[in-house]
């Protein structure tokens, strides 16, 4: 399929953030990076700096109330999402430009079940904070939705919004070519996934599990679920739990 005839339905990610040649960056490589130039989906970037509105460009100013750093302006954020909202209804493919989100520290934690919803979406478009984050009143005007990439601070959202597409693009159909091994990962099942192997078949004194070269299918994937069991127990009491309580309701 040509990137052109896959453009309107294409998977839609538009990114607002003051440094936009972070962008594709590492997802113009490898599995994204051949999705994106085949138009299995599509990056556009924003740079929040064209909406200010002062000789200086600039977007952010101090807290009230005090304290330290720099807080991004909700006029200026505001005018980079309604610009981007109009031209998405005005494209005429009647496309959605799916939630905004702002990746922040205080968002709903980014899990393999929110990158498996956002990739049943048309789109996104993601806001990638700097400074000390945006002013609260944007985020509330504008239904702005916050993301998490997890419990500790970076210094700005590029990366964080890297990480989210990353695990939202390789859910998209045709990205990866063998869609079972999406079935089979980390998380998929609610567990972390079983150890993999490949030759040499004896390595430093070391032997390949022999159920693995026995060729019993029905063996191997008992092998491999007591292995995911083991692992999710003793490492991840949390969805070990969840693990359990499910199976439980499946009776
Ligand atoms: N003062 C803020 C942190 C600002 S960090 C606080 O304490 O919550 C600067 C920017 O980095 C944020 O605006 C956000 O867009 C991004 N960021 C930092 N940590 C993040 C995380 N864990 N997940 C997603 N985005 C994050």
């Amino acid at each position: 399929m040509t990137a052109e005839k896959n453009k309107a339905n294409s998977w839609a990610a538009t990114v607002l953030t003051l440094f936009p040649e972070m962008f594709p960056g590492p997802l113009g490589q490898s599995l994204a990076g051949k999705a994106l130039k085949s138009g299995i989906w599509r990056l556009e970037t924003v740079d929040i700096r064209d909406f200010a509105r002062d000789k200086h460009r600039s977007v952010d100013d101090a807290p009230f109330g005090g304290g330290p750093g720099m807080v991004m302006r909700p006029d200026i954020l505001a005018a980079a999402v309604d610009h981007v909202r109009t031209e998405t209804a005005e494209n005429g493919t009647g496309e959605n430009a799916g939630p905004v989100i702002y990746l922040s520290p205080r968002g709903r934690r980014l899990d393999q079940a929110l990158a498996r919803e956002l990739a049943d979406r048309d789109g996104l478009v993601l806001i990638c904070g700097r400074f000390e984050g945006v002013d609260q009143r944007a985020l509330e005007g504008r239904g702005i939705e916050e993301v998490s990439v997890g419990d500790y601070v970076l210094s700005g959202g590029e990366t964080a919004a890297l990480v989210l597409l990353d695990a939202v693009v390789r859910l998209l159909p045709g990205v990866i070519g063998d869609a079972a091994a999406l079935e089979e990962e980390s998380f998929a099942q609610g567990l972390l996934e079983y150890p993999q192997y490949t030759r040499p078949q004896v390595w430093e004194g070391r032997e390949v599990p022999e159920v693995l070269t026995s060729g019993h299918h029905e063996k191997i994937r008992a092998w491999r679920l007591a292995r995911a069991e083991e692992l999710t127990k003793a490492r991840r009491p949390d969805l070990w739990d969840r693990y359990l309580r499910a199976a439980k309701s499946r009776g």
